[in-house]
């Protein structure tokens, strides 16, 4: 899931308004779609929200340790979804998929006119744990479903059984009124979102892919939902429409010398030798370059944002790969500054592992570390491992990729008929006074695992709901999580209206 921590800082102070370049005589205009009406849907809010709060008390957990997996709390919830919503399950063909473990779901909801290319829409069924240490914080149980002060509590509410659960309430309405759509739509539901996704969303990917469909016309999976000042320097409502997601990769990397006792130390610990190669892996970053999406999300954000930053934002929106001109140059400046918007910027490099040693005196016969990249397009795995190779300059330190690495995704197309169709139904759900952009998603959910492949480029990820404040996003994976009734309500709008929408593509 996207996360972003802090506030950006004024930034306007740094731009120089002399320099003319080229790009500044191109269109900058705003983009944002004009005239949409906003429409109310209603839905059957009661029994929406009862079987959200009781979707919670399944507890569907991804652990960090995959032999922790609870089978019955998946097929428990499997069993359940189906009987909430009979006439999904009467229409719908489902499926239970995943490698090695099925229990991911997949939906076809079969269309009347086959020539017309698919749509996909993607949720994830499992959630993350609740740590022991936080227990403490959360005002209620997290796996109690409870309802109060107008908010549905619970692990999951946001992120994103709140989605599930949106899809299919829609899609029951919709079957309800005996309506069948144009073309086939897919439904997606992943087992192990929040560890990679390697049992679910890769396998259901390989499965559609095997079928032979060429190209999806459009998915939708979650990231960032509308939130004031979700993204640094805007302060207004905003819907980011994720485009691209970067890649995952993690090496371990390890030295297996020589222990021994400590009392005769050789001058090289094992430990020293390892901390040595991650200081130089960490001064050694990738440059820094923009990415074809974050030109996308310049020239529809730049135009929203104060007028002294336009020259500079316009130059990024309108710059050519491979060349940084002065004014592109100062955007990397600024943006290099905050860890949320340098992360789009480059190929980022995080150490989150290191283990040596089991007693005071004795000297480890072995250190490992992990580093976690998130690759930016072309830096595969043989590249980073080259990169690092390069900085540390120690045969000594040995290197293995340990992740089930995704590579950069595909970049949906901004200006294409997905985008403004997602656009229209989100101004009709929540209205015109909030900013639509692409943006350039810098985590990744499970719908990498399509739009890293050819058939399905355009893949556009947003969580379809409305938040208060950034405040709330803390739900996201943290304590609290809760979702207001009349928003959740709201979400089910949003995909019923997004399953009209759909036919005009
Ligand atoms: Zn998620």
């Amino acid at each position: 899931m996207f996360r972003q921590t802090k506030i950006f800082t004024s930034i306007a102070a740094i731009v120089f308004s002399t320099s003319l370049c080229a790009a500044q005589k191109q269109d900058f205009s705003s983009k944002q779609m004009q005239g949409v009406e906003q429409i109310e849907v209603k839905v059957d809010l009661d029994g929406a929200v009862k079987r959200l709060s009781k979707a919670v008390t399944f507890k569907t957990i991804s652990n960090q340790d995959r032999n922790d997996f609870d089978k019955k709390a998946f097929t428990d919830y499997h069993d359940y979804l189906e009987k909430s919503y009979p006439n999904v399950h009467k229409h719908l063909k489902k499926e239970v998929l995943g490698h090695p473990r099925p229990y991911s779901l997949l939906y076809t909801w079969q269309g009347k006119d086959t020539s017309l290319p698919p749509a996909l829409m993607y949720a994830h069924m499992d959630v993350v744990p609740v740590p022991e240490e936080s227990r403490d914080q959360w005002k209620v149980e997290p796996f109690a479903g409870t309802v109060k002060d107008g908010y549905i509590w619970g692990r999951g509410v946001l992120d994103d059984k709140n989605q599930v659960h949106a899809i299919l309430e829609a899609a029951e309405m919709k079957l309800k009124e005996g309506w069948q759509p144009s073309r086939t739509i897919y439904f997606v539901f992943g087992q192990d979102e929040e560890v990679g996704g390697a049992e679910g969303a890769k396998n259901v990917a390989d499965v559609l892919e095997k079928r032979g469909i060429e190209r999806f016309a459009f998915v939708i999976d979650e990231s960032a939902p509308l939130t004031p000042g979700i993204f640094p320097g805007i302060k207004d409502n905003t819907a980011l429409i994720g485009i691209a997601q970067k890649g995952f990769v993690s090496l371990e990397l390890s030295i297996n010398g020589i222990g021994g006792h400590s009392s005769m130390p050789p001058e090289e610990s094992n430990i020293g030798i390892l901390a040595t190669a991650i200081t130089k892996l960490e001064k050694a970053q990738f440059p820094y370059r923009i990415h074809p999406a974050v030109r996308a999300q310049y020239r529809y954000m730049g135009p929203e944002l104060e007028e002294e930053m336009q020259p500079l934002y316009s130059a990024v929106a309108f710059g050519k790969d491979g060349e940084i001109t002065d004014l592109e140059q100062q955007f990397i400046d600024v943006m290099s500054k905050n860890e949320v918007t340098r992360a789009m910027l480059h190929t980022t490099i995080a150490t989150t592992m290191f283990n040596a040693g089991i007693k005071d005196n004795v000297l480890p016969p072995s250190a490992t570390a992990v580093v976690n990249f998130r690759p930016m397009p072309g830096d595969t795995p043989e590249v980073i491992m080259a990169h690092l190779k390069k900085a540390i300059g120690d045969d000594r330190i040995e290197m293995k990729d340990i992740s089930a690495s995704t590579p950069a995704t595909n970049i949906a197309d901004a200006e294409g008929p997905g985008y403004k169709m997602l656009e229209k139904t989100i101004r009709q759900t929540w209205g015109n006074d909030l900013i639509v952009s692409p943006f350039f998603v810098v985590g990744g959910s499970d719908s990498k695992h399509f739009q890293a492949r050819d058939f399905a480029p355009d893949v556009y990820t947003i969580t379809g709901i409305q938040l208060e404040n950034t405040e709330e996003f803390k739900g996201f994976h943290g304590v609290n999580e809760r979702i207001l009734v009349k928003e959740y309500a709201r979400s089910i709008g949003f995909f019923y209206t997004l399953f009209n929408n759909l036919e005009e593509l």
